[in-house]
């Protein structure tokens, strides 16, 4: 054990280095930077990732490629590759811990729409929020166009836990649905009805409802907002219940996957994902990837995401993440990932809680995260969750995450290595291989200075550790 503590702490160092990345993506190619300082911070984090994890039954240490040089080729607008964005706003929640979280009135609606309308504009270096828009289309498009009248735009948000209406479990929040849909219809001028609200997942257990304090408060402004589509397992009160297709996914191993999707889905030409960041008691996280397990027909595998179960085989193995990041009915319709992260929450089904890792100072994550790239994105929320289950003050950590975390970024390995990945498996769509879905880099956000793509972050911190404004981090830049 001593020696794979050793292994453990030299692994979770802030060495940052990236030889794989081609020379197109010279932009984002970094030369090894080391900082002896923050090695030794990372290390003492680590070491509080080993006392939660005493049972452990796979190091971290033992899996090839989980660190050192960035793996993958990251994603994005030219020059921008494997940016992820993330807006940090202390003040746009304001829940006191009695009632409900998602209350109306703790979060507020306005600063939520700054976030937003900043982390688009950082993630495309546009002046408006209309131009950021025009610019992800453009890209999404090859250049060729932007939004074209007729085209429909799917939303994917997070209500798994929306079996009770009246409960403090994370679903998305409305005031982000709100905010996105008055982006799109406002800046971007996409007609209400062409935009379609869905979570289609379980309705044998009751989850995925559509809660009036969503579809509600999203139709309060009226006129085009009263066209947008509410799609969910259940219809009824104005929401459409799911049709679902013929079997348009493929898995790579056969696992109990659905191969299903909503027709919505289907039939709409681009795909926002929006997750929440949260801890997971299976998979150990869920995030841009995962959410898609409410875009799928049941089964929702949980074997293969599940790092410590090796009835499916020992790490690095096959993950159906992978095929639906890939697929190109929902990875390859995918025009903005945009996590909700203002309500963090260490595991699914559990109120969320305010978070003592750097920069929350014991408040609620108040953040939003945004990317063209899958891979990264889920990357920064992994290793902020990682962060926080280092945090020895830290509350309502769960030992089934905490058991999970180490290895739990294990589809990240193989996403960014689709191409030919750690587990061997051939990740492919209609006879032809998938290529690398996103680069994978990891830091250590409890450290001062957390690395070259992160030095935005390490500066902000140095000069004020709970902003009271919103505050932009390029993540990865
Ligand atoms: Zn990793």
């Amino acid at each position: 054990m001593a020696r794979r503590n050793k292994n453990l702490l030299r692994g979770r160092g802030v060495c940052f280095q990236d030889s794989t990345a081609p020379a197109k993506h010279a932009a984002t190619t970094k030369r090894t930077h080391c900082n002896r300082r923050a090695f030794v911070r990372s290390g003492v984090g680590a070491a509080g990732l080993l006392i939660l994890t005493p049972s452990l039954g796979v190091a971290r240490s033992e899996l090839p490629g989980l660190r050192g040089p960035a793996i993958g080729v990251p994603r994005g607008m030219r020059g921008k590759e494997g940016r992820v964005v993330w807006q940090h706003d202390p003040q746009a929640v304001k829940w006191t811990g009695s009632g409900y979280w998602w209350e109306d009135a703790n979060t507020d609606q306005a600063r939520v729409e700054q976030m937003l309308s900043l982390g688009l504009r950082n993630l495309t270096d546009a002046g408006t929020d209309t131009a950021a828009w025009n610019a992800l289309f453009r890209h999404f498009n090859r250049g060729a166009a932007g939004y074209t009248p007729g085209e429909s735009i799917a939303i994917k948000i997070n209500l798994n836990n929306a079996h009770d209406p009246n409960d403090n479990q994370p679903d998305a929040t409305q005031h982000l649905v709100l905010a996105l849909l008055k982006s799109l219809i406002l800046e971007a001028g996409i007609p209400g009805a062409s935009l379609v609200v869905y979570d289609a997942t379980y309705a044998s257990i009751n989850r995925g409802r559509i809660p009036d304090r969503i579809f509600n408060y999203c139709r309060a402004p009226g006129g085009q907002f009263l066209n947008v589509v509410w799609v969910d397992s259940y219809g009824g009160n104005g929401r459409t219940a799911k049709v679902l297709t013929g079997n348009v996914l493929t898995y790579a191993v056969s696992n109990s996957c659905g191969a299903q999707i909503p027709t919505v889905v289907k039939d709409a030409k681009y795909l926002i994902n929006v997750p929440l960041l949260k801890g997971h008691a299976t998979a150990g996280v869920t995030l841009c990837a995962k959410n898609h397990y409410g875009t799928i027909n049941t089964g929702k595998d949980h074997t293969y995401i599940d790092p410590l179960n090796t009835s499916v085989g020992n790490l690095p193995r096959y993950n159906p993440l992978v095929d639906i990041m890939g697929s190109p009915e929902i990875g390859g319709k995918t025009l903005l990932y945009l996590m909700d992260g203002l309500y963090g929450a260490m595991s699914l089904d559990t109120t969320p809680v305010r978070w003592t890792s750097a920069p929350f100072g014991n408040h609620y994550t108040a953040s939003l995260l945004l990317s063209l790239d899958p891979v990264a994105i889920d990357t920064v929320a992994y290793d902020l969750l990682v962060a926080a289950y280092n945090d020895p003050n830290q509350t309502g950590k769960a030992t089934s995450v905490a058991n999970r975390l180490p290895n739990a970024d294990n589809y990240l390995h193989e996403a960014a290595q689709a191409d030919n990945p750690p587990s061997g498996i051939v990740y492919s769509h209609g006879g032809t291989r998938f290529q690398s879905l996103g680069v994978h880099e990891h830091a250590d956000f409890s450290a001062p200075t957390i690395g070259q793509r992160y030095q935005t972050i390490s500066l902000r911190y140095n000069a004020s550790p709970v902003n009271l404004r919103a505050t932009s981090w390029t993540a990865y830049s």
